[in-house]
């Protein structure tokens, strides 16, 4: 048994795979419309423009997910 040369001895390593991230639309605060101007009428609300009616729009930066890929080579014992 020796230190498994391809995971350095760890049984595995992290894998960082990127996916958008959303927040909250500030131009309509997550409600996905928004009223139009100055009309008393329930009916005037309109789509928001700035998330497209979903209420949520993707921040600049992506999220980062951590995955553990157990190595094959050791089967995630670190040892070889
Ligand atoms: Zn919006
Ligand atoms: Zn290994």
């Amino acid at each position: 048994m020796s230190t498994c040369t391809r995971c350095d001895g760890d049984g595995g390593w992290n894998e960082i795979s990127e996916e958008p991230d959303y927040k909250t639309c500030p131009s309509c605060d997550g409600y996905g419309k928004v009223d139009t101007a100055n009309s008393p009428d329930y009916d005037a609300f309109i789509p928001c423009t700035g998330c497209e009616g979903s209420g949520e729009v993707e921040k600049s930066q992506p999220k980062k997910i951590k995955t553990w890929i157990e190595c094959e080579k050791c089967q995630g014992t670190g040892k070889d």
